[in-house]
């Protein structure tokens, strides 16, 4: 018999044996799995899985659950979803089948802008799927032109009820920025984070990107600042968050435990 490791939230995966004794595994019939929801199976050839939640999210959003949404829900579904992630406890979801679904049309529940960074997994982060989210990314998680214009698109074009900035701890853009980083094209994304930069200027401490406190001072700062600048910027967005019909909010990522914090 083989056994592999078993992943976080499953009791095991087993190569089911119908002729040798297992005194070590359970081991588990056809029968079993049918009867069964909470036990699925995976990868065909007789191998198997029990998981240790509900049985796999299958669908992606539809028009009508999106229209139910509020903004309010919005945010607790992502705050929700963020402390299964923390606690490594993720849904799992049947992607084959929501990207065939997904065909019909997408209805997310909002727009996130993220930065770049490749340690914010976003969808994970959130502990969401296909058609969950629009999700915008750029170095600093700043604002321009474009990103607006998706944002607009998002809510007012594709129904999303929320617009989320995130920052994230140990942000290397922001970094760049304080150390007044010149690179290509670098610089001028960099210069949209000076704002922020200046307005830690009463900081008292060395502003230096080998300060960890005056680089969270700034990265938090500078989704403050976005979140202004998307208000200001976007007639649009501004409307529909004073008609209640959107939320524009700022959030960051920890690192050390992948938990966010919201603001406001
Ligand atoms: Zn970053």
């Amino acid at each position: 018999m083989q056994t592999r490791g078993a992943p976080k939230g499953l009791f095991g995966l087993w190569q089911l044996c119908q002729h040798q004794p297992l005194s070590d595994y359970q081991c588990f019939t056809r029968a079993d799995f049918a009867s069964n929801p909470r036990m699925v199976s995976c990868l065909g050839n007789g191998l198997f899985m029990e998981i240790n939640q509900e049985p796999l999210i299958e669908r992606v959003l539809t028009a009508e659950e999106q229209k139910k949404l509020t903004p309010d829900d919005v945010l607790r579904g992502l705050r929700e979803g963020n402390k299964r992630f923390a606690a490594g406890n993720l849904t799992l979801r049947d992607h084959s089948k929501q990207i065939r679904d997904a065909v019909n049309g997408q209805f997310p529940k909002a727009v996130i802008l993220s930065c770049i960074d490749s340690r914010v997994p976003v969808e994970d982060v959130f502990d969401k799927g296909i058609g969950d989210l629009f999700v915008a990314r750029v170095a600093g998680n700043i604002v321009n032109e474009d990103i607006l214009g998706s944002m607009e698109f998002s809510c007012r074009v594709a129904g999303a009820k929320l617009v989320l900035v995130i920052g994230h701890e140990y942000c290397g853009a922001v970094k760049g920025a304080i150390d007044q980083v010149s690179l290509g094209h670098l610089t001028g994304l960099l210069q949209k984070i000076q704002p922020a930069v200046h307005a830690c200027s009463d900081y008292s401490g060395v502003r230096s990107a080998k300060n960890p406190e005056f680089v969270d001072m700034v990265i938090r700062k500078n989704v403050e600042l976005t979140v202004q600048n998307i208000r200001s910027r976007s007639s649009i967005l501004h409307e529909m968050e004073k008609a209640g019909e959107i939320k524009i909010v700022g959030a960051y990522y920890d690192m050390d435990n992948g938990e966010v914090t919201f603001f406001g």
